[in-house]
């Protein structure tokens, strides 16, 4: 687990502990495949995202979707979060 990079959008995004209203349905994953590499499923199944990887559950709120952080080299994937766009609208 990436427990620095966990703890990094803890503190970033303490002030802000709500998930996105628009995405509901929703959670960040992380891919088991490649480190860094973060993914959407849907909420209460983090075992495949939306773009069909295996994935493993993370701590990551779904607020920091997509956020770059300085000195961490995460991925956000593309296809995940093209699929949620056609999902939650
Ligand atoms: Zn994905």
């Amino acid at each position: 687990m990436n427990l620095n990079f966990i703890t990094a959008l803890r503190s970033f995004f303490r002030h802000k502990s709500e998930a996105d209203p628009a995405k509901p349905s929703l959670m960040v994953v992380e891919g088991v495949e490649s480190v860094w590499s973060y993914h959407l499923a849907p909420s209460g199944a983090p075992f495949e995202a939306l773009c069909g990887r295996r994935t493993m559950r993370t701590s990551i709120p779904l607020s920091a979707w997509g956020v770059r952080l300085d000195h961490i080299p995460e991925k956000w994937c593309s296809k995940c979060a093209a699929l949620s766009d056609g999902q939650s609208r």
